[in-house]
């Protein structure tokens, strides 16, 4: 069968899109993963911006989709000025596993849907693509009109069609899941050079604590996780039995030009395209939002797919400027030190006798 949309990836970016626009095209959804089970290594948090994007498409979360805190202060913590201060911010914790789901839930019957099922080679033809895709009970060969690469972080769709440079920085995101106590109930952002020129979080899900780090790949990652704990430990933080160890690769646009949105015929959403906070590493927002983008300008039509979309992505570029304006600043030693020490914004807490 040859297919309107071919969408690589069943993550936010890719099930949106599909329930987008999945009743007026023939739609092919291609996920490598079964979706069972934990899900993307992620901190699961659903940052004001992506809570913004869920209520514009008309969404609300189910309970099952819940994790325990929910959210109302950030802990940041500057490791060499030894500084640390509170500020208000309402996160949604949530089940990334069961998040992924549930948007995969909504996407119409008439999508093909399939799971574990691997995009292997992309090649262009007259008329559109040529898909090679690897599933358990072998290969398959599709073809499409439009290809979508909502293939995050490591994107093959960008890879395979030389849409990688200039490339956004490429982080290895490490993450933890111990036993600790529940007595922080907060998302803690960690500002340490000797470990990453990115940041380092603990967040608190049901009876467990997650730790992550985004670190540069291949530099000692092992040696630099350990190091945070370690750091931590003298911040107050009692950690119990790892219960769960994962990674992910995580982007970092520093400029507008290390974002994609995709050539003739083909588009990228979501982390694949570059589009993520280079600030806070939020990227839900982002691939909420270009995937309903995108999926105005396929309702529009089927032709000049990719110059459309760049053009109405254009507020999401502006806003990955402004976002990489406000990195510069958090992330620069000395600018962060006088913001924290004068603490704008910031709040203090009071437990009572309990602290
Ligand atoms: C450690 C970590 C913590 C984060 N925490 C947060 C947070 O708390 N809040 C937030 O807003 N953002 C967070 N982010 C960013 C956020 O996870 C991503 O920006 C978001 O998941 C992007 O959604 P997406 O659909 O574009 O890509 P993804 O969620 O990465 O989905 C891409 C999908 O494509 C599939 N895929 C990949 N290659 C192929 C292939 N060849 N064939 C078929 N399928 C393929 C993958 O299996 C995956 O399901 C975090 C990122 C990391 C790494």
């Amino acid at each position: 069968m040859s297919y309107d949309v071919a969408i690589i990836g069943a993550g936010p970016a890719g099930a949106t899109l599909a329930r987008l626009v999945g009743q007026r095209y023939r739609v092919l959804l291609v996920e490598k993963r079964t979706l069972e089970g934990p899900g993307k290594c992620c901190g699961g948090l659903l940052a004001p911006d992506a809570q913004g994007m869920l209520s514009q498409l008309g969404l609300g979360l189910p309970k099952s989709v819940l994790q325990e805190p929910q959210l109302f202060v950030v802990r940041a913590i500057d490791v060499p000025c030894r500084r640390e201060r509170y500020y208000q911010r309402h996160y949604i914790n949530m089940d990334r596993g069961q998040f992924d789901r549930w948007l995969l839930s909504m996407v119409p019957s008439g999508v093909d849907v399939r799971l574990g099922c691997r995009l292997r080679a992309c090649t262009r033809e007259k008329e559109g693509f040529q898909l090679v895709l690897r599933q358990q009970d072998g290969q398959r060969v599709e073809t499409a009109r439009i290809v979508v690469g909502a293939d995050g972080a490591g994107s093959k769709v960008r890879r395979g069609l030389g849409l990688q440079r200039p490339a956004p920085r490429m982080y290895l995101a490490v993450q933890e899941w111990v036993e600790a106590d529940a007595s922080m109930p907060y998302f803690s952002s960690i500002f340490d050079p000797e470990i990453t020129d990115y940041y380092c979080w603990t967040i608190p899900k049901d009876h467990l604590l997650a730790v992550g780090a985004a670190l540069a790949p291949r530099d000692r990652t092992r040696e630099r996780f350990e190091r945070l704990k370690s750091r931590l430990r003298d911040w107050g933080f009692r950690f119990g039995r790892t219960v769960r160890r994962e990674g992910a690769l995580l982007l970092r646009p520093e400029t507008v030009g290390h974002v994609s949105t995709g050539t003739a015929g083909i588009a990228l959403i979501g982390e694949a395209a570059g589009w993520i906070s280079p600030s806070s590493a939020e990227g839900l927002s982002y691939a909420f939002r270009s995937a309903r983008m995108l999926a105005e300008v396929l309702h529009a039509g089927l032709d000049d797919v990719a110059p459309r979309y760049h053009r109405t992505s254009q507020p999401l570029r502006r806003n990955i400027l402004v976002k990489g304006l406000k990195s510069r600043v958090v992330f620069h030693p000395g600018l962060r030190r006088i913001i924290m020490r004068l603490g704008l914004q910031s709040m203090d807490i009071y437990g009572g006798d309990e602290r």
